[in-house]
């Protein structure tokens, strides 16, 4: 480790502040190290290899499409591409859906700006200004930073214009204050994972939804994180709760409030770099030829891996899964907040979770739990988060709960 950390501090620009561990190989929620120890992965890079490390349909695919043809450029039809697209709409059930594929979940989000933008400008040329939540995270491009709910980010690379109203993440009157006839987007996630996997109250949701209604403005849902089954549904905007029908039958199951714009990645290729912003209604026809592009996104390798982790998703049920296991990892957090030092409580959703502390040592808790051969993060000075992959099972959930519990009591015997 100590050479790849001092050729590392050589030979490239220090953005990152890593942990002191060199991971060479995985399979399924394990990792292993460089030194040949195996850690329990219940981080999945970082919500993103949600079927596990080198699970074979992905590798399979991406082989298989890497000796046929890896790259043509968006010149020419890419017919997986559409395939994808197709597959995405049937598990959004939108059947006016329409499709741009990006490489990261900040360019997701940057095409769903840009298009909120072209959407707002056919209007009127002003209306191109955005509402977003304050602890939000969205992406590290200047635009996605911008709308990114957080001023320590913003700091160093202000100004970064004046297009962005930010709002408290559960102040639904607050919201609807901020948007007016200039709004062109609001920008929400249902559960703020950089934010410190805090739940954004379904009463938020619909102030939104009824904001952008009267503006004519467009609800965008970034599930670049919550996306694809890791909340428990398909996605997060799935979760929320509309106002129950005053038409409907009183036992009405309640309805979600729909967004007219999603944004993927993170899960999207179970590790390869894809991004993708779908539309529906009059937002998909908001952008025209030339308007946006980009010479990666799509590409037929990220597509096959794509459609194969889609594929893995509905052959092994891993959605209701996904639901069940969150609901065990919840109660296994809980029972630590009963028994375990320094545990305070347990917010999020699905497979999205955080153990929030009772002082600010989530970093020390991070570290010891590495220690420990689990793999988790710090979300928050207080919250420490767990978004394992969905081919966990009961065994690694109680063996996530022993390591963590030794890792909370290492920290309060060190810190006294
Ligand atoms: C990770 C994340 C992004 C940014 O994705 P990148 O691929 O790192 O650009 C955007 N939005 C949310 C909600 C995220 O969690």
């Amino acid at each position: 480790m100590t050479s790849v950390q001092s050729r590392e501090a050589a030979a490239l620009i220090g953005t990152y502040r890593r942990f002191p561990v060199e991971f060479v190989a995985g399979q399924g929620p394990w990792l292993t190290d460089a030194d040949g120890a195996r850690y329990l992965d219940f981080l999945s890079g970082l919500a993103v290899t949600s079927l596990g490390h080198a699970h074979p349909a992905v590798a399979d695919a991406v082989a298989a499409q890497a000796r046929r043809l890896v790259h043509t450029s968006n010149l020419y039809y890419t017919e997986l591409q559409v395939r994808l697209a197709e597959r995405l709409h049937a598990t959004l059930g939108w059947v006016d859906a329409k499709a741009f594929f990006a490489n990261s979940g900040a360019e997701a989000n940057e095409a769903a700006l840009k298009l909120a933008r072209r959407h707002g400008k056919h209007q009127d040329p002003d209306k191109v200004e955005v509402v977003a939540l304050s602890g939000s995270f969205h992406g590290r491009t200047l635009a996605t930073l911008a709308v990114t709910g957080s001023p320590a980010k913003h700091e160093p690379f202000a100004p970064l214009g004046d297009w962005v109203t930010h709002v408290p993440y559960d102040d639904p009157d607050a919201l609807d204050a901020a948007v007016g006839e200039r709004t062109s987007a609001v920008l929400l996630e249902a559960v703020q994972g950089e934010g410190g996997v805090r739940v954004v109250p379904d009463a938020v949701w619909r102030a939104a939804r009824s904001a952008c209604d009267r503006v004519g403005a467009l609800l965008v849902a970034d599930e670049v994180q919550t996306g694809l089954g890791r909340l428990g549904a398909w996605y997060g905007w799935q979760t929320t709760r509309a106002e129950a029908s005053a038409h409907g039958p009183p036992d009405a199951e309640p309805l979600p409030v729909v967004p007219d714009v999603v944004t993927l990645a993170k899960a999207l290729a179970n590790g390869l770099p894809i991004g993708a912003m779908i539309a529906r209604g009059d937002g998909a026809k908001a952008l025209g030829p030339g308007e946006h592009a980009t010479t990666f996104g799509g590409g037929p390798v990220v597509c096959a891996a794509a459609l194969a982790v889609l594929d893995t998703i509905e052959r092994e049920g891993l959605v209701a899964r996904a639901a069940t296991l969150g609901a065990l990892l919840a109660s296994r957090l809980s029972a630590l907040v009963d028994t375990a030092p320094l545990a305070a409580a347990v917010r999020g959703r699905g497979l999205l979770q955080a153990l929030v502390l009772d002082r600010p040592v989530a970093a020390e808790v991070t570290a010891a739990a590495l220690r420990r051969r689990l793999v988790v993060n710090c979300v928050a000075p207080d919250a420490v988060r767990l978004a394992p992959p969905f081919v966990i099972d009961e065994a690694d959930v109680d063996e996530m709960a022993t390591r963590l519990g030794a890792a909370l009591a290492d920290v309060s015997r060190e810190t006294g």
